[in-house]
């Protein structure tokens, strides 16, 4: 576990280092894969790493990220190869407003006509194509900038044809990144699902960071925020922080319970990620020997 913790976060550091929008790094995240049912009206549409969920209903669909500008034609060719139409995408939403994730969602409104709703921190990030955002932010736009339609708040439901998802605001990847829940039903068994954000520190500074001062009791409490939720199913921004290479693959050999059923990989990845930020914060508040 800790092998593959610290894989997650050396790939994410060396993204975070490369603002280009396709270094090596980024292109490796960005492979073309076959979309596929993952529970319930859920749909894995997005790319090798960098992920995207459409969820399916009969009034119209909701759509969670777009992954890089150029993950746009997979995303696209994605949902047609499930047999839905991009064009009733009704809602977008956002992870968090980083570039892998964010970069396709002008051309993806554009191509839907669908409203974008995202935090209030993360919207004004999108709609000056990250210019304002504390770490990624300067004065070239990082991504192409998007309008926002609605802020969402706190807590608030979005609800479309028959499905609700809860949005509970989980800050310090950016300060307005995003997690969701909502239940499925599969086989005739309901089960909870978490769309996770980013939770990773980058090579940020977590102490006084004048860009962002509260962004260590931000993580503190998103983690505490997180550790409460007991999904059956979890979705993460990336695909290295929940096995979806792995996952997609049993599921596709077909045997026993659907992989995605993953409780105990929650509980991992959250009680991994939180010792990351409490280590980093640690070693930040000691003081170097000489
Ligand atoms: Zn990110």
């Amino acid at each position: 576990m800790n092998k593959f913790i610290l894989f997650v976060l050396i790939l994410l550091c060396l993204s975070g280092a490369a603002v280009a929008q396709q270094s090596e790094n980024d292109r490796a995240m960005n492979r073309p894969v076959e979309p596929f049912p993952i529970i319930g009206n859920i749909y894995y549409v997005g790319a090798s790493d960098v992920t995207s969920y459409l969820i399916t209903t009969p009034k119209g669909h909701i759509l969670i990220d777009s992954g890089y500008e150029e993950t746009v034609p997979q995303i696209k060719a994605n949902v047609a190869k499930l047999g839905f139409k991009l064009e009733d995408v009704k809602i977008l939403l956002l992870n968090h407003a980083h570039y892998d994730h964010c970069g396709g969602l002008a051309e993806l409104k554009k191509l839907t006509g669908a409203r974008l709703l995202v935090s209030p921190p993360d919207a004004s990030v999108l709609e000056d194509g990250g210019r304002s955002d504390f770490y990624f932010g300067g004065d070239k736009p990082v991504f192409p900038a998007v309008k926002v339609d609605e802020r969402l708040t706190d807590g608030q439901t979005i609800a479309l044809g028959g499905t609700s998802l809860k949005v509970i605001f989980t800050p310090g990847h950016t300060k307005g990144a995003t997690s969701w829940t909502t239940d499925v039903t599969d086989g005739g068994r309901k089960y909870k699902v978490a769309f996770v954000s980013s939770l990773t520190t980058l090579d940020y500074k977590l102490a006084d960071n004048p860009k962002y001062p509260e962004i260590a009791a931000d993580y503190a409490r998103t983690f505490q925020r997180l550790e409460k939720l007991k999904p059956d199913v979890f979705l993460v921004s990336h695909g290295v922080f929940f096995d979806l290479t792995e996952k997609a693959a049993k599921l596709r050999a077909g045997a026993g319970p659907n992989p995605f059923i993953d409780p105990a990989g929650y509980r991992t990845l959250i009680a991994g990620m939180k010792k990351s930020f409490e280590d980093r914060l640690k070693k930040e508040k000691t003081p170097e020997k000489k």
